[in-house]
């Protein structure tokens, strides 16, 4: 009996001192009937796998080129077998890189980026492997609806044209409503897209907020924040990036505005299931 209990207690003592998981835990499956959102941790990136209540597959950005077979591995445990919409928010090589491994790796249905081009190497990869899947880009703007069933979703940016130095504003800002529950997946739009977003008077209050550009104080400007007001806020960010992201003002403007906030530095691969009444989140750890 001693024994045992000695037993009991160097067990509990164990899983007191690992007060973290050892092993991060996979993120689960996606759930029938709901909307799954998952924030990938692609380090210093972007990648967003969703899975629609219809059980459509929606993969917003691919993290950079070294990510690509991650994002790919990712989605495969997740139970991935097509791709119905893939979307390239803007060519910068954080979000774009991974893309040609995927689009290599699934069928995709249809693609949409904004018109905006790149002269990079790696943008010329994307294009070259969405000709591959003998695909063509549809636009991606503010006003341009998603052919989905059972969600509505809308972009809301960009609404307009910026210059080809500002590849950040271009970013395809995209905002999903599942019943009463909203998310806004903004990629990399700063201050000067936020400003005509609001500007355009389309609905952007939503209760999940992927924050932009990693948390760069370029974007979240106090006013889209309030615009927003969102319950939570996710940064994909990586771990002792030399851009500094995020930064404090923009932690800041989030605490003021009383969002909950994560990052995928801290958290790994964060996980919001929405049942169209109410979401739960769930982190890898
Ligand atoms: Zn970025």
């Amino acid at each position: 009996m001693k024994k045992l209990r000695n037993l009991t207690l160097a067990t509990t003592l164990f899983a007191s001192i690992f007060a973290s998981p050892a092993y991060a835990a996979a993120p689960t499956k996606p759930e029938k009937g709901k909307l799954s959102v998952y924030f990938l941790d692609v380090g210093q990136g972007d990648a967003t796998y969703i899975k629609t209540p219809n059980g459509d597959d929606i993969l917003i950005d691919g993290g950079n080129n070294k990510y690509g077979d991650t994002v790919v591995d990712d989605l495969k445990k997740l139970g991935v077998d097509d791709i119905e919409i893939m979307i390239s928010t803007h060519p910068d090589a954080d979000h774009v890189g991974g893309m040609d491994t995927i689009l290599s790796a699934f069928k995709v249905e249809a693609v949409y980026a904004p018109k905006v081009s790149h002269t990079t190497q790696t943008f010329k990869d994307f294009l070259t492997a969405v000709k591959n899947e003998k695909l063509t880009i549809k636009e991606a703007k503010a006003g341009v609806t998603l052919p989905l069933k059972g969600i509505t979703a809308t972009f809301v940016g960009p609404t307009k044209e910026y210059a080809k130095s500002d590849l950040n504003d271009w970013s395809a800002v995209l905002r999903v409503v599942n019943g009463k529950n909203s998310f806004l997946f903004t990629g990399d739009a700063e201050q000067k897209s936020e400003a005509d977003m609001i500007s355009s008077k389309a609905t952007l209050k939503s209760d999940v907020l992927k924050v932009g550009h990693h948390g760069s104080d370029t974007s979240s400007s106090t006013a889209f924040i309030k615009a927003v007001a969102p319950k939570y806020a996710v940064i994909s960010v990586g771990a002792k990036n030399s851009y500094g992201h995020p930064t404090a003002t923009t932690l800041n403007t989030l605490k003021t505005a009383n969002a909950t906030v994560y990052r995928t530095d801290k958290s790994g691969t964060i996980t919001f299931v929405s049942d169209g009444t109410k979401i739960t989140v769930k982190t890898e750890k």
